[in-house]
C-alpha cells in the first residue's frame, strides 16, 4: 500500500454510519477487527463485524472498587471511557504457547510456534492506551530481548483511536500527560461530533481507508471544533471538583514522585495499604503496562509432546519473588510496595519514563478501591 502523497495532518468528514465501512474495508485487507462491546455488564473488546456491536448511548461510572453501565440518550458511540481490557490482551496475550516439545529417538526437539493469526486492528483506543503501547513497546521491542511474537502482532497492527469527549472520576490522564487527546501513534483517529466523525489518518494504511470512503475535507471550522473537544475535557479534568454525591475526580502529583517513594520505603502508609490489600492482583491484571509472565509446561498422556505455554504473572504472588533462598516478599505490604514503587518510581530508572497512564483501571477493577493516587498523597503527608 503506498501513496504518492503527504498523509499527514489530512482530516476529512464522514457519516457515522461510514465507520461501517470501515470495518469492512479492514476485512476485506486481511484484518481481524476488534472493537468495544457490552458484554457482562462492562464494556470489553471482542471481534467485531458491525456498527451495530458498539455500545453507543452507553457511558461507563466509575470509582473505587465500582464500575456500572448507564444508557444515556444523550451519549455518543464512544462515550464510555475505559473497560477492563487494553491493547496488551491482544499483543502480549494472557496465555500463549511459546514452544513445542517433542521426544525423538534423537531426544528432545524445540521448535517455536510460528504465528499464524491474521492482523488485528483495533477501534475505540484512547490517548492513554497508545501511551501504554508506547511503553510496553519500550519492554518487549526495546531492550536486549526482543520478544518475536509480540513483535510480530506490533508489527502489523492497525489502531484506530477515538480522542476522549467524556474522562471517568478514576481517570488522571492530564496527571501523567498522557491524555485526553490522541497526540500520536495511530493510523487512524476519530473525533465524534454530533452527527458525523471527523477522521485524521496518522499513517499510510489509515489514508488508504480514508480513501476508499465518501468523504469530505473539515473545513477549518471543523477543524477547530474536533480540536476543542479534548481541549474543552482537559480544563475540565484540570479543574474539576466533586459536586454534590458525585465521586472525588483523581489526580495525581508527579513532581518529584520517584525520590518521594523511594526514600518512604519504611512509611507507615505501606501497613496501613497491607491491612485493605486482598493481594488478588486484578491490578495487575488490568493494568495496559503491567508485563509479568511466567511459564509452565503441559505434557500430554504419552509424555513425548510438552507445549512451554506463557502467561500473565502478578508481582502480588508468593511464586514471583521466589529465588533460591526462599519468597523475597513473603508479606501483602511488601509486594504491594514493590508494585507502586516500581509503576511510579523504578520504572522511571529502569524505562526513562512513568510506569503509569492514568487510566484509573487498578482504581476501578480494586475489589476493596484501593487508589493509588490517595496511596501516594497520604506518604507525601496530604490529607486523603
Ligand atoms: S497503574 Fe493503574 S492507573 Fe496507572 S496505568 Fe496501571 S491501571 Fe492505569
Ligand atoms: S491493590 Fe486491590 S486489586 Fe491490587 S492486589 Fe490489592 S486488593 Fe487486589
Amino acid at each position: 500500500m503506498t501513496m504518492d502523497r503527504d498523509f499527514r495532518g489530512m482530516m476529512t468528514s464522514i457519516e457515522k454510519h461510514q465507520l461501517q465501512r470501515v470495518i469492512e474495508h479492514l476485512q476485506e485487507l486481511g484484518y481481524r477487527t476488534v472493537g468495544p462491546q457490552v458484554r457482562d455488564g462492562a464494556i470489553v473488546y471482542d471481534d467485531i463485524a458491525s456498527i451495530e456491536q458498539l455500545p453507543t448511548g452507553q457511558i461507563d461510572i466509575q470509582d473505587g472498587g465500582t464500575y456500572r453501565l448507564q444508557t444515556d440518550i444523550e451519549a455518543g458511540w464512544f462515550d464510555y471511557v475505559v473497560g477492563p481490557h487494553s491493547l496488551k490482551n491482544y499483543l502480549f496475550p494472557p496465555r500463549e504457547p511459546i514452544q513445542q516439545l517433542t521426544l525423538n529417538a534423537n531426544g528432545w526437539h524445540a521448535e517455536t510456534p510460528d504465528l499464524t493469526e491474521p492482523p488485528v486492528a483495533v477501534f475505540g483506543l484512547r490517548a492513554c492506551d497508545l501511551h501504554a503501547l508506547a511503553i510496553q513497546d519500550r519492554v518487549f521491542l526495546e531492550g536486549p530481548y526482543v520478544d518475536p511474537q509480540y513483535k510480530a502482532r506490533r508489527e502489523r497492527l492497525v489502531i484506530v483511536a477515538v480522542h476522549c469527549r467524556r474522562a471517568a472520576a478514576t481517570c488522571f490522564c492530564h496527571s501523567m500527560s498522557t491524555g485526553p487527546a490522541v497526540s500520536g501513534g495511530f493510523d487512524l483517529v476519530l473525533t465524534e461530533l454530533d452527527d458525523h466523525f471527523t477522521v485524521e489518518a496518522g499513517t499510510e494504511v489509515g489514508a488508504e481507508v480514508i480513501e476508499h470512503l465518501s468523504h469530505t475535507p473539515c473545513t477549518p471550522a471543523e477543524i477547530e471544533r474536533s480540536r476543542q473537544v479534548s481541549l474543552d475535557l482537559l480544563q475540565e479534568m484540570q479543574s474539576r471538583t466533586p459536586e454534590g454525591d458525585s465521586p472525588r475526580p483523581r489526580q495525581l502529583e508527579t513532581d518529584g514522585i520517584r525520590d518521594v517513594l523511594m526514600q518512604n520505603l519504611d512509611h507507615a502508609r505501606w501497613d496501613d495499604v497491607a491491612q485493605r490489600c486482598l493481594a488478588c492482583a486484578n491490578c495487575t491484571m488490568v493494568c495496559p503496562t503491567c508485563f509479568c509472565s511466567t511459564v509452565g509446561e503441559v505434557t500430554d498422556l504419552t509424555v513425548e509432546h510438552v507445549t512451554r505455554e506463557r502467561t500473565w504473572a502478578s508481582c502480588f504472588t508468593g511464586d514471583h519473588s521466589y529465588t533460591a533462598s526462599g519468597v523475597v516478599r513473603p508479606s501483602i505490604k511488601s509486594q504491594y510496595r514493590q508494585w507502586l514503587t516500581h509503576k511510579l518510581a523504578t520504572w522511571i530508572d529502569q524505562f526513562g519514563s512513568s510506569g503509569c497512564v492514568g487510566c484509573g483501571r487498578c482504581i476501578t477493577w480494586c475489589p476493596v478501591g484501593i487508589d493509588l493516587t490517595e496511596e501516594v498523597a497520604a506518604i507525601r503527608g496530604e490529607g486523603t
